[in-house]
């Protein structure tokens, strides 16, 4: 007999509020690198309301374009 319990865990992650491990992660914040691959931040259900919204990715790419390219005329 196979084990179904095995072969349906879902995602686990550690909350990064409270460091505890949980099988139901919320994406709170979504981290974009320049450099290399980002990673997404993830809290437990109890943690998550305490977070502000994600910020949006593109407020963060145009953050990085001006200071990037100042422009004054
Ligand atoms: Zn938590």
């Amino acid at each position: 007999m196979t084990k179904d319990a095995d072969r349906r865990r879902g995602p686990v992650r550690m909350c990064v509020r409270c460091d505890r491990i949980t099988t139901e992660p919320v994406l709170v914040s979504e981290v974009h690198s320049a450099s290399g691959p980002g990673f997404n931040v993830y809290a437990c259900i109890g943690c998550a309301p305490l977070f502000p919204r994600p910020p949006d990715a593109l407020d963060l790419l145009a953050t990085g374009l001006r200071d990037r390219g100042e422009d004054e005329h």
